[in-house]
């Protein structure tokens, strides 16, 4: 089994509780390297809506050294992703990473930052958390203003520098002006079908249709809140999602976006190890191991190929 995982909160983890990436406690645990063929991980490096300003900025440079610290001590395990050719070159017995933020506020509503977050390895942005920042409007903004004119600049200006905008978290005024925007296909990397489970975080079959059209990618997101309104999210709640983004044409870009160490998930889906589980369910329950393997890796493998 391959995995490309668009999404992970296990940095935030390790910064907070002095954790490593080898320690069992997280989700992400390198140790699962040795049970999966080939792994690629999105680490995000997320800012909390209450850091503003250059609050925000300092949060998440110590973020950084966190990540980067982790990237030095486990060298010899870990594979920075910078560019399209890097993908195909993570050697086996080694995880690659990719460096994304997780809230444009860590940009302090500065243009300029965006190239000090290139320079240091950032390839992706969700744009919002659940609040408004200087980008626009989240998930749970009110009233929903949709995206500040400084997030429509900086949206072409990730797209001219070669950060992938990721519309997980935005408000629905925001992903239209996104839509608006961008000229490139942007990603979703956490976010399930809100027609099987209603929630604001989710994709209305609106939005997941124009992601399709768009050529883009959606991550499926484990955490039970998003998987069902009942607090289950197994594997069978998984597949509901599934199948519906299916239905709508989403062969080419279903993907994983597991929130590993950001979120609730079930026990029999919390670790790299286990989501060969999912990947079980999805054969048993009559999906082609074309699909599988589509869904967890090469769906997001080709979008990243194409677009890093
Ligand atoms: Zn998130």
């Amino acid at each position: 089994m391959k995995l490309l995982d668009l999404h992970c909160d296990t940095i935030t983890e390790c910064f907070n509780h002095g954790r490593d990436l080898l320690d069992s406690k997280n989700n992400v645990c390198l140790r699962d390297l040795r049970t999966v063929d080939q792994w690629t991980q999105v680490f995000a490096l997320f800012i909390p809506d209450e850091y503003r300003g250059q609050a925000a900025v300092e949060y998440f440079e110590k973020l950084m050294n966190c990540a980067d610290m982790l990237l030095e001590k486990h060298s010899d395990l870990l594979f920075p992703i910078t560019a399209a050719e890097h993908l195909s070159a993570v050697p086996k017995g080694k995880c690659g990473f990719i460096k994304a933020i997780e809230g444009g506020a860590a940009l302090a509503g500065r243009l300029e930052n965006l190239q000090m977050v290139y320079d240091r390895g950032v390839r992706m942005i969700t744009l919002t958390w659940n609040g408004e920042n200087e980008l626009g409007s989240g998930a749970a903004s009110q009233p929903d203003k949709g995206l500040s004119a400084f997030g429509k600049q900086a949206v072409k200006e990730m797209e001219r520098l070669g950060i992938i905008a990721d519309a997980s978290h935005l408000s629905q005024k925001s992903f239209w002006d996104l839509c608006e925007t961008s000229e490139k296909p942007f990603i979703c990397t956490h976010s399930n079908s809100s027609r099987v489970c209603p929630h604001p975080r989710n994709l209305t079959d609106e939005q997941f249709k124009e992601i399709v059209r768009r050529g883009g990618l959606v991550g499926l997101n484990l955490y039970i809140d998003f998987l069902s309104n009942d607090k289950k999210g197994g594997t069978d709640e998984v597949m509901r999602h599934v199948y519906h983004m299916l239905s709508l044409g989403g062969e080419h870009i279903i993907a994983l976006g597991t929130d590993f160490d950001g979120a609730e998930i079930d026990l029999s889906l919390n670790s790299a190890e286990k989501l060969a589980n999912l990947w079980e369910a999805m054969l048993k329950l009559g999906l082609k191991e074309q699909t599988a393997e589509d869904i967890f890796y090469n769906n997001a493998y080709r979008f990243l190929q194409s677009h890093l």
